[in-house]
């Protein structure tokens, strides 16, 4: 059994994964701030299921705030990895609130880094995101292509530099990092703002279906309970191991066009998408597309869930939350495509 603490662990991807390392018998620190990004009620609901657990604590607090905070808010107790989650995602709000963005993702990631160097723990999962790769033209992505100048939208940037801040720990402190670019990830619990949630939804209401761009665009669709397996291996490789410094791709290796997602998503929902065609949103790459062979032979990852149950799963949860919880603006606004 290890002790991990679990940032961002109220949301969409860290409360899925949360269950998962104590499934695997961890002891799992969780912490949020309930960034208002999106309702906290979606957040706490995230929680139940593990809120009662033996080994689980919750400790609600911003990473902002700086080490001291987090040594006012946090237990004393050994914590053997950080699993780093707790992020601003989203592309589009990234564009208009960059120093937003940058504030939590690298400052807040910096005060983290800052925190574990204190108090002595070196061993850092660090989520990071295919959006670093941009439009490079080049498919799929492979972890060791020049990423220079590569970003598109301020998110991408905060997150390469949460990649570069992680490998300055490893060179000054020593510290053991894996950091991860999750590529699209959706399920379960997804966050309000993604296309696929958007998709239902406005499916539901009978509305029309924004496309953004040709419809030509792809993402290489992750359902989150593959994205958190590879997670729990990169953990359990982090435990087992010294010395490392690994940069992965956890995909699926497979990109889906968005007018086939769109597609698909109408056959999950039962109802015939009608399209309403938009401009390209600034910040969103035209393609993602992950090569996975290092992730499948540094950790064994290996992405099991097909688009289709991976849709009819979100469909299958989102029937069960209770009306009145999610916003009501489905169909307002931009739908970002990429995070
Ligand atoms: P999410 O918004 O559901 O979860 C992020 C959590 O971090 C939220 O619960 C939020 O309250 C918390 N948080 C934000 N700012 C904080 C702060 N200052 N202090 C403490 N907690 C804070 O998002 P998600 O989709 O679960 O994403 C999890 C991670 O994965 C993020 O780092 C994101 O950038 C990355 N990622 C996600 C995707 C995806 O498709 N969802 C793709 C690539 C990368």
């Amino acid at each position: 059994m290890a002790s991990i603490l679990l940032t961002g662990c109220a949301g969409f991807i860290g409360s899925h994964l949360a269950e998962r390392l104590l499934h695997d018998g961890h002891r799992v620190i969780g912490l949020d701030n309930f960034d208002p990004f999106y309702d906290r009620t979606l957040k706490e609901r995230n929680l139940a299921a593990c809120r009662n657990h033996p080994r689980f604590s919750f400790h609600e607090t911003d990473l902002r705030r700086g080490p001291d905070a987090l040594v006012d808010a946090l237990p004393a107790d050994p914590i053997d990895v950080v699993v780093h989650l707790a992020a601003k995602a989203g592309v589009g709000p990234s564009v208009q609130l960059p120093a937003a963005y940058l504030d939590t993702n690298v400052l807040g990631t910096a005060h983290l880094l800052e925190w574990m160097r204190q108090r002595d723990i070196s061993k850092l999962f660090f989520a990071s995101s295919s959006s670093v790769y941009g439009n490079t033209r080049e498919q799929p992505f492979r972890e060791d292509m020049n990423l220079l100048a590569s970003c598109i939208s301020p998110y991408a940037a905060s997150k390469l530099s949460g990649e570069q801040l992680t490998a300055t720990y490893h060179h000054l402190h020593g510290f053991d990092v894996l950091n991860a670019r999750f590529f699209t990830v959706y399920g379960p619990r997804q966050r309000p703002d993604l296309a696929i949630h958007k998709f239902v939804r406005l499916l539901q209401a009978g509305e029309p279906v924004p496309v953004f761009g040709d419809g030509n665009t792809a993402r290489d669709y992750t359902f989150v309970l593959d994205t958190v397996d590879g997670v729990a291996r990169g953990v359990n490789y982090l435990l087992a191991h010294d010395g490392v410094y690994e940069t992965l791709n956890l995909g699926n290796h497979q990109p889906v066009p968005l007018l086939d997602l769109i597609a698909a998503v109408g056959q999950a929902v039962g109802r015939e998408p009608r399209l309403e065609f938009r401009p390209m949103q600034p910040g969103d790459v035209d393609v993602t597309y992950a090569d996975i062979s290092k992730a499948r032979q540094l950790v064994g990852y290996a992405p099991q869930t097909s688009l289709d149950e991976g849709l009819r799963a979100f469909v299958e949860w989102l029937k069960q939350q209770p009306t009145g919880l999610l916003p009501h603006d489905a169909g307002a606004g931009p739908v970002p495509m990429h995070h």
